[in-house]
């Protein structure tokens, strides 16, 4: 019932080149009927992949944008813009944004309701850290984050939401979650969600991230809460991403 989707993040990653041979390859993929797949590349790509990916499954999706329309933000881009592109997807609350940029929660609420504000699908990322695991505050901490946009959003908005549960001690680090660590927090997401409506929660898509790749994909999108995968690292290679959609 809920449509899968297979999310590549490039980060600061990529080549017109790596573009190139994305839209060759996937012009002639086998992929799972009704399976959903999105790059997300670097900003300057995305005129390239618009044109590289048309004869492909393949939709476009931002990194991060500006909550704002327009105005004097040097170096933001902003959801208009990326709509321009054809981009449909925009990450928001990444833990590297949130670690790196020190993006807050309200700051991921406003690049959300932005992303909403020009009908693009936010992907909000959530996740808990080594640390946190180790002192058992995962679903606190995971659900705070959730919470913290979720609550705050009309009904209409919340159903337009997807989700990506992304330990950050699992991204890049080759560490994955076992399915059933994955599968315990998304369960309570979805459980969570259902606090609002029970339709909107069997309905809300989930990702999970952290180091997936050809080898663990199907293992994890077997699990009952795993709707589809943000992928880093594997996303890189052409072949890798390709067997991850084909086990989706
Ligand atoms: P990874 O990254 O697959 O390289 O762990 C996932 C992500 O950061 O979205």
């Amino acid at each position: 019932m809920r449509t899968p989707l297979i999310a590549g993040n490039w980060k600061m990653n990529g080549s017109a080149e790596l573009v190139a041979s994305f839209g060759r390859a996937f012009a002639e993929a086998e992929l799972p009927g009704d399976l959903e797949v999105a790059i997300f590349p670097p900003f300057p790509y995305l005129e390239a992949a618009r044109r590289e990916f048309a004869e492909t499954r393949i939709r476009l999706g931002a990194q991060t944008l500006n909550p704002l329309h327009s105005g004097a933000h040097t170096g933001e881009v902003s959801g208009g813009m990326l709509r321009e592109f054809g981009v449909q997807y925009a990450l928001v609350g990444h833990s590297e944004r949130r670690q790196l940029y020190r993006e807050s929660d309200e700051q991921v609420y406003d690049r959300l309701l932005a992303a909403l504000s020009v009908d693009m699908t936010p992907v909000l990322c959530v996740g808990e850290t080594l640390e946190e695991r180790d002192a058992g505050h995962t679903r606190e901490v995971v659900l705070r984050q959730v919470g913290h946009v979720m609550a705050r959003l009309e009904p209409a908005q919340r159903a337009r939401v997807i989700i990506a549960y992304e330990p950050v001690w699992a991204i890049g680090t080759g560490r994955t979650a076992t399915p059933e660590q994955a599968q315990e927090v998304m369960a309570a997401i979805r459980a969570y969600q259902g606090g609002f409506d029970r339709d909107l929660a069997a309905g809300l898509r989930l990702l999970y991230g952290g180091s997936m790749n050809a080898g663990n994909a199907a293992e994890l999108l077997a699990q009952p809460d795993i709707d589809g995968g943000l992928v880093g690292g594997a996303s890189l290679k052409v072949d890798d991403f390709l067997a991850i959609c084909q086990s989706a």
